[in-house]
């Protein structure tokens, strides 16, 4: 058996994350697209410019291991994105595509915050203080994106979706 260790695990993952944050990057602007609420709009617009502050910290990290930035195929970010296209496809022109956005965007943040937690950890274990904190800038601004579409769900987004059903 050929013997893997956690720099090989940590390794693998930071792949896994930057064919996400890129795959993020072309995805937001169909998603800002596709809602009429300012706030949603902007939030997502804001975050794309985050993504790219992502894309350049992992590759920041790349290089204090001597590796090539490479990209490693992420399925799950595939199946979340794909899930979000579809949500645009199926509630598009109805009431309920700006609360379905805000879920559809939560999912993507929340894969990505399983991610930078679980790779901030492995950098540690491993000495790589300045890798760590690296990635826990980036961890901090997917926290942000989160709490930021929790709040337009909640105040500008929700109690819309539902006024116009009762109507
Ligand atoms: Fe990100
Ligand atoms: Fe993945
Ligand atoms: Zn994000």
């Amino acid at each position: 058996m050929v013997q893997k260790t956690l720099d090989d695990l940590f390794l693998a993952q930071l792949k896994d994350i930057y064919y996400a944050e890129k795959k993020i990057y072309r995805t937001l602007p169909k998603m800002a697209k596709a809602t009429k609420v300012p706030e949603l709009k902007q939030a997502f617009t804001a975050h794309r410019e985050e993504t790219q502050g992502h894309v350049e910290r992992l590759e920041q990290v790349f290089e204090m291991i001597g590796k090539r930035a490479q990209t490693k195929p992420c399925e799950a970010i595939n199946g979340i994105i794909a899930e979000g296209e579809e949500t645009i496809e199926d509630f598009g022109e109805t009431a309920a595509i700006d609360t379905g956005l805000v879920a559809a965007g939560q999912a993507v943040e929340h894969y990505e915050m399983a991610r930078y937690g679980a790779l901030i950890a492995w950098a540690k274990q491993l000495g790589m203080s300045k890798a760590a904190a690296l990635l826990n800038e980036t961890l901090q601004e997917e926290m942000k994106a989160d709490k930021l579409l929790t709040e337009i769900g909640a105040t500008k987004v929700d109690k819309m979706a539902t006024a116009k059903m009762a109507a």
